[in-house]
């Protein structure tokens, strides 16, 4: 956190499925929010206790795979600058499976509580995982019934959306965030992700080598409840700090 009063921080909500989802997707751009002085929080549903890299050579099991991956992620969080980290509890690869109804009360009570100036999730159809398909779902219903209509953003993978109309959006539903500066930070997150990013050679290449496998942009998608984008280079649509609206809880 830099000089910045943590009262008039702007606040970023990121609501995903598994430990690594935060940093493979939009690690970039979460570390940048963060070096301005935005207060994130992430939510992961699951502890990514079903994935099925288990270390190279695999050193994991299914008892002891659940706690490594929390530590991985706290240790991304700081990497990212990621102030607080929440856990849902859901088994991983259940969440489609979740009651929907508890689900979304959840979410919308986390979003009353934070009362975040932005919030990232899933897209339900575009999400690539029965467990982020869900999470995207409910944090949609959570965001609308919390009485927000603007700052939902669906996150998505690498370049898909430079060219949003092959999935039905067009550029004015698209917020890209220039990430260059942070790319850095995104490698050491990817690093600390260790039992997963391990079997990727290119991760442990010296620095300068695995940091140019990263694009230069992040993409985001605008949802169809909220008004047209202000800016597309940035999450925050208004130059005011702060929330837009006090919740009463
Ligand atoms: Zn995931």
């Amino acid at each position: 956190m830099n000089n910045m009063n943590r009262n008039t921080a702007r606040k970023l909500l990121a609501v995903f499925a598994h430990p690594d989802d935060e940093t493979f997707i939009c690690g970039g751009t979460l570390a940048k929010y963060a070096a301005e002085g935005a207060d994130i929080t992430l939510v992961s549903a699951t502890r990514g206790e079903m994935g099925r890299r288990m270390g190279n050579p695999p050193y994991l099991n299914r008892e002891t795979i659940a706690a490594a991956r929390e530590h991985e992620l706290r240790e991304a969080c700081d990497c990212l600058g990621i102030r607080e980290l929440i856990f849902l509890d859901i088994r991983d690869k259940t969440v489609e499976f979740t009651d929907e109804e508890s689900l979304t009360a959840r979410i919308e009570d986390l979003i009353r509580d934070i009362n975040p100036d932005a919030v990232l999730t899933f897209h339900e159809r575009l999400g690539g995982h029965p467990d982020h398909c869900a999470i995207g779902k409910a944090t949609k219903a959570a965001f609308s019934r919390a009485g927000r209509k603007d700052g939902l953003y669906y996150i998505s993978f690498g370049d898909m959306m430079a060219v949003p109309e092959r999935f039905g959006y067009t550029r004015s539903d698209i917020v890209k965030i220039n990430v260059s500066e942070h790319l850095e930070a995104k490698l050491a997150a990817f690093r600390a992700h260790r039992c997963q990013s391990e079997i990727d050679e290119w991760v442990w290449l010296p620095d300068a080598e695995a940091l140019a496998r990263f694009g230069m942009h992040e993409y985001f998608i605008k949802t169809e409840l909220a008004a047209p984008l202000v800016n597309d280079d940035d999450l925050f649509q208004s130059e005011d700090s702060g929330a837009v609206f006090a919740f009463e809880s």
